[in-house]
């Protein structure tokens, strides 16, 4: 089968390797979309982020099969052990592989463990035409999800375990610093919490404009002052729940002041700040004012994990799709065929706004 192998950072090519076979555990799928994520586009140009050190030490060890943790694929094949799935299913990585063995797995919190494996960092992803996966983190896509859908279905579950976390009951007035994807599906999720009012803002009136064609109240940076406008909006109080879901360097995003500033800005007090963006760096902060308002900042627990005994996050967010009560499809602006795209696909998910794209690019294979 033909795969994609990163043999240093930066350089790959499409290579005729053998097909994986399945081991216990697992079920062999066929490939049909990947969607790059920033993380690994960024991981393959070097950048010392999150998991560099797995993927150098990779890297040293010999050309490797490097990236595709959003996809979504067919199920061709299910080890003897594995009966959630059966050969025919779509499906769909939703969250990492715990170990099964630290302590954090043994007191049934794998959220929290130790030495999870990521698809596509510590074992190789789906940037091939066949993939042997842990069936662990597999979600099956219902029939009313599109492939495009369900290959950028991942984010969609961790925000779902975020915004359980994030405690909007009825009636709250609730605001978005952010509507990248993250920012603009919490936001919709928090309509369908029972938030009276959902005020999302940014600097890009494209995504404004996409927002306000889903209920949300939309406030553009460039144009407005976003804590003013919630103050006053809100005779002065402040929002219930502000969801800071910029992240990454915080002198960029919205009008100048830092996103996670001005969620402390405009968070009511007793009101809460749900921490989604990856802050990258140091930040200059004073404490005090969480304290004297009596903020919550919470930083919710990221992964995939079971919602109670009937739904998982990962199967949850494909109902939420499948049923339309939360869209993804409009940030999934652009696609690629074959794998031999790969490299196009990565400098066009890191340079978005050139190529005027919303969302990462998706490769096609089938
Ligand atoms: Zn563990």
């Amino acid at each position: 089968m033909r795969a994609v192998v990163c043999s240093e950072f930066g350089e790959s090519r499409v290579e005729n390797v053998p097909m994986p076979s399945v081991n216990t555990g697992e079920v062999l799928v066929k490939v049909q979309r990947v969607q790059l994520s920033v993380t690994e586009c960024n991981l393959y140009h070097g950048k010392e982020i999150s998991h560099y050190e797995t993927i150098r030490n990779r890297l040293n060890d010999g050309p490797s099969r490097l990236f595709g943790h959003e996809f979504c694929a067919e199920v061709v094949e299910t080890a003897n052990d594995v009966t959630e799935f059966d050969v025919g299913d779509r499906v769909y990585a939703a969250g990492k592989i715990p170990c099964g063995n630290c302590g954090y797995c043994q007191s049934g919190r794998e959220l929290y463990c130790l030495n999870k494996e990521y698809i596509g960092y510590d074992i190789p992803g789906t940037l091939s035409e066949y993939a042997a996966l842990p069936a662990e983190p597999l979600s099956r896509v219902p029939d009313g999800v599109s492939d495009a859908e369900a290959a950028a279905m991942q984010p969609l579950a961790s925000t779902v375990l975020c915004l359980r976390e994030a405690g909007i009951t009825q009636g709250d007035i609730v605001a978005v610093v952010g509507t990248g994807v993250m920012g603009f599906q919490s936001a919709q999720l928090a309509l369908l919490q029972g938030a009276d009012e959902v005020i999302v803002t940014d600097i890009d009136t494209r995504k404004l404009d996409i927002a306000e064609r889903h209920g949300l109240t939309t406030l553009d940076a460039t144009t407005t002052d976003p804590v003013e406008s919630i103050r006053n909006r809100t005779g002065h109080t402040g929002a219930d729940v502000v969801i800071e879901a910029v992240g990454g360097d915080q002198d960029r995003g919205t009008d100048g002041r830092t996103p996670l500033a001005q969620a402390v800005e405009m968070v009511a007090r007793g009101g809460s700040i749900v921490q989604i963006g990856y802050l990258i760096g140091d930040l200059t902060i004073t404490p005090r004012i969480l304290r004297s308002k009596s903020v919550d900042w919470i930083n919710p627990v990221t992964g995939a994990t079971d919602l109670g005994p009937n739904r998982t996050t990962g199967t949850f967010a494909a109902r939420l799709v499948e049923q339309g009560r939360v869209s993804i499809k409009e940030y999934i602006t652009d696609e690629l065929s074959g794998l031999d795209s790969f490299d196009q696909a990565v400098e066009m998910t890191l340079n978005k706004k050139e190529y005027d794209a919303l969302g990462p690019t998706q490769i096609v294979l089938t």
